[in-house]
């Protein structure tokens, strides 16, 4: 975590749920910490959290009479004076009730005014978010971010979008100000196989930037280095917390810490202890990594205590790709941190992961590959009709998102599925990279 807290106006006509995301950030009901009287009457400020980001928020909710004459020269003001303080804002709208002439007006509000914004499609929950969401395009400010502030949905990817808008920042100061924003990782695993012992060898040999840092819960600790001139931050369940007494360490694995830490970063390494790799808890930490959409990376720790590396690497590729079939190929690394062995392969291996997760596969090489695919093994006939898969192409990167237009949609059987998302992760080196695949019926 760097000192740079970033100033946060969230902004948005009135019943949008300002209020109900300031408070959910401000995690505490409103807290006025800067109330001058006069100038900013209606504005209010808090300190704010959201995972392991420290956030200076700026509410401008004092309108609530919206008959009032003369309310949107208010508004206007209120949120000018606020959006002159912010480095980012956030720009509410109701995904359930649709954009409204105000949302307009706001949009070219914040446009005019020049600042990162990043606009929020509020109320998301449920299927009557759906319209509005895609309405909000219309605005001109990209694309919405889908979250309920009531229902705390949506707040990794918040937080994924305030990350991208700090790393767009101008330089203000040469102190502490990102460059990029950086690269999230989380080391998971089991107790005992190595985390901590790891963690301390790849920081200890870093520079750290600050050092680990108890956040607002117990377990939210982070810790960011450089790696190559890049920014890293590590996200931690319980390898950097002090190890006390010895009965610490038979502690039960907490799933929830293990969540937490994945739901935060953007690539998972899953550490197996090599004396007893593949067991029920490794596979399912890594389905839960893969599940949340988070690109994965395996080490194979203590390797130092392996005596036939080579017959012993092939078994677990095997035994691993069969057990992990839609994660199979991916990065398998042997490390021992106590011999310090193979540590030098991790960083560079995130990193490639780390960018296939966030790429995007052009539609032409998408279609002709397509093509391809089809001509070497063609969906089969439901009823005797052919279901044809028309066009394929990717929505979204962070992960892969394809989307496949295909006449009879709801035929296509899911072996035919798995066929196209296997044949995409070979085609395009995905390996390690959750690919998601949505068929959608259309001519
Ligand atoms: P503000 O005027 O923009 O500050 O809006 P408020 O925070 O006061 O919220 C307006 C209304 O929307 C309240 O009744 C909230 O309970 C409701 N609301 C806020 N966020 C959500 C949400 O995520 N989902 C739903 N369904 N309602 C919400
Ligand atoms: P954590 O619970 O996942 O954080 O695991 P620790 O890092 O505390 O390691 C558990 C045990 O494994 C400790 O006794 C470490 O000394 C040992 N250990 C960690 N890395 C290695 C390694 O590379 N080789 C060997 N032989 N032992 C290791």
């Amino acid at each position: 975590m760097t000192d740079f807290i970033p100033r946060i106006a969230v902004v948005g006509r009135p019943n949008v749920g300002k209020s109900t995301l300031f408070n959910r950030l401000a995690g505490k009901p409103l807290a006025i910490v800067d109330d001058r009287p006069g100038v900013t009457r209606d504005r209010r400020e808090a300190v704010g959290r959201l995972g392991d980001m420290d956030l200076r928020l700026i509410d401008t909710a004092g309108y609530d009479d919206e008959k009032k004459e003369g309310l949107e020269a208010e508004m206007r003001a209120q949120t000018e004076i606020a959006i002159k303080d912010a480095d980012i804002c956030l720009l509410l709208i109701d995904a359930r009730a649709g954009i409204m002439p105000l949302d307009q007006t706001f949009a070219e509000v914040m446009r005019k005014a020049g600042k990162p914004v990043i606009l929020l499609a509020n109320k998301a929950e449920g299927r009557a978010g759906q319209s509005g969401l895609l309405d909000a395009y219309s605005l001109g400010l990209g694309e919405p971010v889908a979250i309920s502030a009531a229902h705390g949905e949506g707040m990794s990817e918040l937080y994924q979008a305030l990350i991208d808008a700090i790393g767009q920042q101008p330089q203000k100061s040469s102190k502490a100000r990102p460059d990029s924003p950086p690269l999230r990782i989380a080391v998971i695993g089991r107790p005992n196989a190595g985390k901590s012992t790891l963690i301390n060898c790849l920081i200890g040999e870093q520079r750290l930037i600050t050092g680990p840092e108890a956040g607002i819960t117990r377990d939210a600790i982070a810790v960011d280095w450089l790696w190559d001139g890049r920014r890293v931050r590590l996200h931690d369940t319980a390898g950097l917390r002090k190890k006390g007494k010895v009965s610490d360490r038979l502690e039960r694995m907490s799933v929830a810490d293990t969540l937490r830490a994945i739901k935060f970063s953007e690539v998972v390494l899953l550490l197996m202890d090599a004396s007893h790799p593949l067991e029920k808890q490794d596979l399912q930490l890594a389905d839960m990594a893969f599940s949340e959409g988070r690109a994965v990376a395996v080490a194979i720790s203590k390797f130092d205590l392996v005596p036939d590396r080579e017959a012993y690497l092939k078994e677990v590729r095997e035994e691993f790709d069969r057990l992990l079939p839609q994660m199979s190929g991916a990065p398998l690394l042997p490390i021992s941190a106590l011999k310090n062995k193979g540590l030098d392969k991790i960083m560079p291996t995130l990193s490639i992961l780390h960018r296939n997760w966030d790429a995007k596969v052009k539609t032409r090489d998408l279609n002709d590959w397509l093509h391809e695919m089809i001509e070497r093994h063609p969906p089969p006939a439901v009823n005797g009709r052919r279901i044809k898969p028309r066009y394929l192409t990717q929505t979204k990167s962070r992960p892969p998102t394809f989307v496949l237009m295909c006449s009879r949609a709801a035929d296509l059987p899911d072996s035919y599925k798995r066929y196209l998302i296997n044949g995409l992760r070979t085609a395009f080196d995905l390996p390690g990279v959750p690919i998601r695949l949505i068929v959608k019926a259309g001519k």
